[in-house]
């Protein structure tokens, strides 16, 4: 059945945070979408925004499936599962204080805590730029792909030796083999350090690999235990050496290394001990699932994914009643369970019990269990529509997708009378990206007279459900308008939003909000002086920033002139992919570029359209590429063409607008296509949140220009059109 969203509305008392999308966590998100707590968020911490499904990998290694067929997409789906995702490598975990640490952002605190970390193969360190490592799995495939394409493009002599002759050591043999033995030279090795292959299952399913290994010309090696290796070659504790181009290791599971200084009681190997309710024996407030944790009970319990898949149901369970304060109910293990193991030749070897047999007929199953598995995550159920059940605030766009439409605003302001000041240079009226003062000359630098005072103020409501970055993103988008102005910001004074939601809660959230806005101003120099906090339904953040420029040196929209080249410094589209983002369908793979692009500062473009004489610029957000250029034609009374072809977009952005996906202010903006000659494009009217410098550049600079931006961090940067005289009696636009 395809995921179903159900959202509650009412204030966050309790928070829960699941580290690692382990096989437990993933059924724990797909069940809080169906079934969520009220007044409970959910956190799903994970290394990446995607994972392979491992029961798959040796299938998709020997080409029976596609990257995107073994791939969950967490982006997607805790969306759908109005779970917030991080996409964090987490470094550690104080038990204590109750927080999960990170390398680079603050630490998130939990009232529950379930760890879904996985293991990691026990491994000799000293192997270095050779040794190929399972996990993080996603790494582990792309190191395959880079070898794979080094073995197309210059075929040569390749020893790759697997350490470890466990199920996944034996599947993995065979599957590599048949991807790389087609090239000359490539030979596998599978070198296992007991006396027989799979120890752990029975006799029949060694006897069976070990012919399989025979019929296909791979070779392996039993009494071949490694105690280390260095130079190219692997050291046996029969003291011969084996020569090798990369070695992978599928030894027995090592325990994750942040348990290591949590503080909560581990076994003598390291691996979290838990309870048969899955709590840690030590904290009860933690929770522990899949490879990462030992039992108690169960010390021999065998590491794999069915009994962790099992531990999701109980664990969703248990954690709901830890916060409830009910009794908690035990895991048991399944006795007997299904083995299918993958021997890459279109048949499986199927171990239930005692019984042990192979045939094709095996692979078939196999491949319809985890199929089945992967459809739970591919099939999901889209949010509601905007007019839809679902509270109609929910449905909006968030970021500068929700501010208010350019012709309300200026009917507004057309109203108001607002008195002429001499002390004001460009106030409300000028349309300007920010308001110009004239200063005291006495306080600051060399050219006092020309030195003025720039402010600007930007507000929105939240368009991600991670605090920190939505602060950061905040923090970038509010003082980009003075960049736009070749002004630099000095200080920033915050008005912040936050929904209702029990103190401590409210607290994290705050916390996270202005340390992301902080950590942002920080690097360009901003310092945050005060602000005003409120609560309201949702989240949202805005700064009133004050800089200095120079009064002549502003950028300004009415100067364009025909003849310069439009240059725009990021991508558009981030209206469109935030409004597939709200409904679960902007996919890890786009969300991530979007994410980044918004968090790159205008500052460094600025510098370089000033240095290359740029006198103006705009910077791109709610009103869109269209609404924003239209400004100054308008106010330079010129017309401009843009080249449709070149207008640099994000990834993903046609694929949602072809599912009749955009922003909520789309619509709005598009009123203006009237003055838009041409196949008006939906990237036009697209509204951008923390959008890049749009700046019009003499013909002769644009190419030194461009170089330099790309060189800046702005690789999408693009010479996109050109202004143009008045092409009829007032200021329009072509696309060609
Ligand atoms: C090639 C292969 C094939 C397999 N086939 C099968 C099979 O057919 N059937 C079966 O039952 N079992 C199989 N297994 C075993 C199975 O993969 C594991 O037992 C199972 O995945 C364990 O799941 P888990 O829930 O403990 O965590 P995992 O599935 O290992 O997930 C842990 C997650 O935590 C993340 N993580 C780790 N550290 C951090 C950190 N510090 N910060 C943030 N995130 C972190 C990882 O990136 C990962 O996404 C196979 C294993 C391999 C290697």
């Amino acid at each position: 059945m395809p995921l179903m969203r159900i959202v509650s509305d009412m204030p966050v008392e309790k928070s829960v945070v699941l580290v690692g999308a382990g096989n437990a966590h993933l059924v724990f998100v797909r069940r809080f979408a169906m079934r969520p707590w009220p007044g409970v968020a959910v956190t799903l911490v994970n290394e990446s925004s995607v994972i392979p499904y491992s029961a798959m990998v040796p299938g998709h290694i020997a080409g029976s499936f596609s990257r995107e067929e073994i791939t969950i997409d967490l982006v997607r789906l805790c969306r759908a599962g109005n779970v917030r995702f991080l996409p964090e490598p987490v470094t550690g975990i104080d038990a204590v204080a109750r927080r999960v640490r990170f390398a680079s952002r603050p630490a998130l605190a939990y009232d529950a805590l379930s760890l879904g970390l996985g293991s990691l193969p026990a491994c000799p360190a000293e192997l270095g730029e050779a040794a190929l490592f399972l996990r993080p799995m996603q790494a582990f495939l792309k190191r395959l792909d880079e070898l794979e394409q080094a073995l197309r493009r210059s075929p040569r002599p390749f020893r790759l030796i697997v350490v470890g002759g466990g199920a996944s050591g034996c599947e993995l043999t065979l599957a590599l083999h048949q991807r790389f033995g087609k090239f000359p030279g490539f030979g596998v090795t599978l070198l296992q350090g007991g006396p027989h292959l799979l120890p752990e299952f029975p006799a029949g399913v060694a006897r069976r690999f070990s012919e399989v290994f025979q019929q296909r010309g791979v070779s392996f090696r039993v009494d071949a235990r490694v105690s280390g290796g260095a130079d190219g070659a692997l050291l046996l504790d029969s003291g011969e050496r084996l020569k090798y181009d990369a070695v992978l290791w599928a030894t027995q599971a090592a325990p994750p290394q942040v348990l290591r200084d949590s503080g909560l009681s581990l076994n003598a190997a390291g691996f979290l001990r838990v309870a048969d309710s899955l709590q840690s024996v030590s904290d009860p407030a933690v929770f522990g699932t899949g490879d990462c944790v030992a039992f108690e009970r169960y010390p021999d319990l065998p590491r794999n994914g069915v009994h962790a898949v099992r531990q999701g149901a109980v664990l969703f369970d248990n954690v709901g009643a830890f916060l409830r304060e009910q009794s908690l109910r035990p895991f048991r293990p399944q006795r007997r369970c299904l083995c299918l193991l993958n021997t890459a030749d279109g048949h499986a070897i199927l171990r239930y019990g005692k019984i042990v047999c192979k045939g094709r007929w095996a692979r078939k199953i196999k491949d319809r269990i985890d199929q089945r598995w992967m459809r739970k995550f591919h099939e999901l159920a889209a949010m509601p529509e905007p007019n839809s059940d679902a509270p109609a605030h929910l449905m909006r766009c968030g970021g500068c997708g929700s501010k208010i439409s350019s012709d309300v605003l200026s009917a507004v302001l057309k109203r108001i009378d607002i008195p002429d000041d001499p002390r004001v240079l460009l106030g409300c009226r000028a349309g300007e990206d920010a308001s110009v003062h004239r200063v005291r000359p006495a306080l600051f630098g060399p050219q006092p007279d020309k030195l003025v005072e720039v402010q600007t103020v930007d507000y929105f409501k939240a368009f991600i459900d991670d605090p920190y970055l939505f602060g950061r993103i905040a923090g970038l988008n509010s003082v980009s308008d003075l960049y736009a102005m070749n002004a630099r910001p000095f200080t920033a004074l915050a008005i912040a939003t936050l929904p209702q939601a029990r103190g401590p809660v409210q607290e994290a959230q705050l916390f996270e909000l202005l340390s992301g806005a902080v950590s942002a101003f920080r690097e360009l120099g901003v310092v945050l002086t005060g602000g005003h906090t409120t609560e309201g339904n949702e989240l949202a953040l805005g700064f009133a920033v004050t800089g200095f420029g120079e009064e002549d040196r502003l950028f300004r929209k009415s100067h364009l002139q025909p003849g310069d080249r439009l240059v725009l410094t990021k991508p558009l589209g981030s209206g469109a992919l935030l409004a597939a983002w709200m409904r679960g369908d902007c996919k890890a793979e786009w969300f991530e570029p979007l994410l980044a692009t918004m968090l790159v500062a205008n500052a460094r473009a600025g510098a370089i359209f000033a240095r290359h004489g740029v006198t103006a610029c705009t910077d791109i957000t709610g009103f869109g590429l269209a609404g924003h250029l239209l400004e100054m034609l308008d106010a330079s009374g010129v017309s401009a063409r843009l080249e449709a072809g070149c207008v640099p977009l994000y990834a993903g952005f046609h694929e949602v607008v072809a599912r009749g996906i955009t922003s909520t202010l789309h619509a709005d903006n598009a009123k203006v296509s009237c003055r838009v000659d041409g196949a008006a494009a939906a990237w036009l009217f697209d509204p951008q949140t923390s959008g890049g410098l749009l700046g019009a550049v003499r013909a002769d600079a644009v190419a030194a220009v461009i170089a330099e931006l790309h060189a800046a961090g702005y690789p999408q940067a693009a010479d996109i059109g050109a202004i143009d005289a008045l092409h009829g009696q007032s200021p329009g636009l072509l696309l060609c």
